[in-house]
């Protein structure tokens, strides 16, 4: 394989240092987005906001799509990386593309490779080509959040557990959140304010070290960018005054 037929994978960014990422255009490979759904168009960047609310009215913009939108070279990358997938239709040819990016970057030597920042599992056979991808990596530590709970219980159900070196944080606030419990995987939810996840008992995450050492729920504090007015919006304007100014990278949950 040449280069450019390969998944783009990056070292390291603002928040994740001496970390791999990898990431999917956001919302367009998100299945199950809910209150964070959120588009950034291929070509133009444009937001779309197609967030429905939970249970207690909260939705909020996805700062990894807000991230393509301000940035057409990371918008680029991605969709190459969608592409490229989906010109692979079995589980063994995306298995075979995935092993092989990952040997490019040299991360057959080990390290930690957060499986996207912007994006999710948009398929079972996605989903599994990761899964039999990392058993070709026993040195490597790979990480995702997700919000496809539905793919992440019908491996588990179908292979008995996940593999031993591939952490799974399940994302709330999505489609697919009451089968959370029966995938017995950590969650981690986004609160507007540190106050109110200190009420839970919930420990924050500021660098992602609980969703990848982690086994306990934990919480994340809203952040990035949020239309005007929102109630997102005003709660970062209030966590501003009370000093927490977000994260200093993306994230994608
Ligand atoms: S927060 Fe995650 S699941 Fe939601 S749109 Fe963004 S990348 Fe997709």
């Amino acid at each position: 394989m040449t280069l450019n037929t390969l998944l783009k994978i990056t070292f390291e960014n603002a928040k994740l240092k001496g970390i791999w990422h990898y990431s999917l255009p956001s919302g367009h490979s998100c299945p199950g987005a809910k209150t964070c759904f959120t588009k950034a168009d291929r070509v133009t960047g444009k937001i779309t906001d197609l967030q429905t609310p939970d249970a207690d009215g909260v939705i909020y913009r996805c700062y990894a799509a807000m991230d393509e939108a301000r940035r057409p070279n990371v918008r680029a990358v991605r969709w190459d990386n969608f592409d490229l997938l989906k010109s692979k239709k079995s589980t063994a040819e995306k298995t075979k593309l995935i092993v092989e990016s990952v040997k490019a970057v040299g991360l057959i030597r080990g390290g930690t490779l957060r499986v996207h920042i912007g994006g999710d599992y948009y398929s079972q056979s996605y989903f599994n080509a990761w899964m039999k991808a990392a058993s070709y990596f026993p040195n490597v530590v790979f990480y995702s959040y997700t919000k496809s709970i539905k793919f992440l219980l019908e491996y588990i159900a179908a292979h008995g557990g996940l593999p031993s070196n591939f952490v799974f944080t399940c994302s709330k606030g999505g489609k697919y959140d009451n089968l959370i419990p029966q995938t017995m995987v950590k969650s981690a939810k986004v609160f507007f304010s540190m106050d109110e996840a200190n009420a839970l008992g919930l420990e924050i995450d500021h660098t992602d070290d609980l969703a990848i050492s982690g086994s306990d729920d934990f919480a994340l504090v809203i952040h990035g960018s949020q239309p005007a007015g929102s109630e997102a919006s005003k709660a970062l304007s209030a966590n501003k005054k009370k000093g927490f100014t977000g994260y200093t990278a993306t994230t994608n949950v």
